[in-house]
């Protein structure tokens, strides 16, 4: 039986986000990381290699596919109610300890993660998505950015089908991959995980491209959101907080800021969980620095009113929830406030056709999808 790296090794197509180097190198532009790779190696992530000069990239499957609320990405200004149809495929440029989807992301560094992939193309996920009623179509679970020849390729379908397209990521981002994203996504996540180099070392990674990749994201007129998850003695001090937070204000006030609430997962079970009072004391610090959207996830109806969503001018209550669950929605067609008629940051569709789902569920995957394991 093949081995998983085997099989992914053959689920791959020439790549366009690199540059040929000397030696028979090349240098791949998806991620921050910018791999210089030899003839023969992948680069970090373990999913985009080098064969005899040219980088070969993931192409043709998924490692998991399932329904969301949007609010679970989550979206709070894009969309309410809709459905997200998510698609993740294998592999992550960073290895974070409390990873929440460490069975797809780490599926090739840690022989626990075991996920097998399925066979898929941009036709069939579209119409799958479509058949579920989704409006949106997401690239998450694993890092979207590692792959994105292959979610360019699925929202390009996506989008002739009418249907708007999202990343969720942790934003280590490259001004190429934007570049070549910038035409295909409405909606990017962006997870900023800590506001100090050094925690981001811990992680794989460093801070000075994520942090570049938000302000780029904004610029160009994606809609950004951010979500920090919040872990007690790592990055929950008030000193950092105060500098994540106003790095996001002063790129804009507007950009919804989402504190969640970590509970112990894959190798970090050394933290305790975060309780409601942490988040609290996050979301004081975050409207000092300016924030004017502020929302509290993960403790369901425990986090006094910072699941809704206010007018930022009149106060307003505009979005009622519980969770990911809408309980009443109020904005205009146009996007504004129904008190005061304030613009409301975001996307907004002209009509609330009530909420899907407020769980997730997963499609009639076995009808469409097959394994490619055997
Ligand atoms: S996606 Fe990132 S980690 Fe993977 S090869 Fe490219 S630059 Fe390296």
């Amino acid at each position: 039986m093949s081995t998983l790296r085997e099989i992914l090794n053959q689920q791959v197509r020439k790549g366009d986000l690199y540059e040929k180097l000397d030696r028979n190198r090349v240098r791949c532009y998806a991620c921050g990381h910018c791999c210089p790779i030899t003839d023969g190696q992948p680069g970090v992530c373990k999913v985009r290699f080098n064969e005899g000069g040219t980088l070969y990239v993931p192409w043709g499957y998924v490692g998991g596919v399932q329904c969301d609320p949007i609010e679970k990405k989550p979206f709070f200004h894009a969309y309410p109610g809709a459905l997200a149809y998510s698609f993740g495929m294998l592999g992550c440029d960073l290895h974070c300890g409390y990873c929440q989807n460490w069975v797809t992301s780490q599926a090739l560094r840690d022989t626990n993660a075991i996920s097998p992939p399925l066979q898929a193309s941009p036709e069939a996920l579209v119409q799958d998505a479509l058949r579920q009623g989704a409006k949106v179509l997401v690239s998450t679970y694993n890092e979207p950015l590692i792959t994105s020849e292959w979610a360019v390729e699925v929202f390009k379908e996506a989008k002739a089908a009418g249907l708007i397209t999202g990343f969720v990521s942790n934003g280590n981002g490259t001004p190429q991959v934007l570049e070549y994203l910038r035409p295909w996504v409405d909606l990017y996540k962006v997870d900023l995980k800590s506001f100090d180099d050094r925690h981001y070392h811990e992680l794989g990674g460093r801070i000075g491209p994520i942090l570049d990749t938000i302000g780029s994201l904004h610029q160009m007129g994606l809609w950004l959101e951010i979500v920090t998850l919040l872990i007690p003695g790592f990055n929950d001090s008030a000193d950092e907080l105060h500098r994540l937070t106003e790095f996001i204000a002063g790129v804009s006030a507007d950009i919804p800021w989402h504190v969640t609430a970590f509970h112990k997962d894959y190798k970090m079970d050394d933290p305790e969980n975060t309780r409601a009072e942490d988040l609290l004391r996050a979301a004081k610090i975050g409207k000092k620095s300016g924030l004017r959207y502020i929302y509290a996830g993960n403790l369901p109806g425990q986090v006094d009113d910072l699941e809704n969503t206010h007018c930022h001018h009149c106060g307003e209550t505009v979005i009622l929830r519980s969770g990911y669950f809408i309980q009443s929605y109020r904005v205009t067609p146009d996007g504004r406030c129904p008190k005061c008629g304030e613009s409301l940051p975001g996307r907004w569709a002209s009509k609330f056709d009530g909420q899907i789902a407020d769980s997730p569920f997963l499609p009639h995957r076995r009808l469409h999808l097959v394994t490619i394991l055997n």
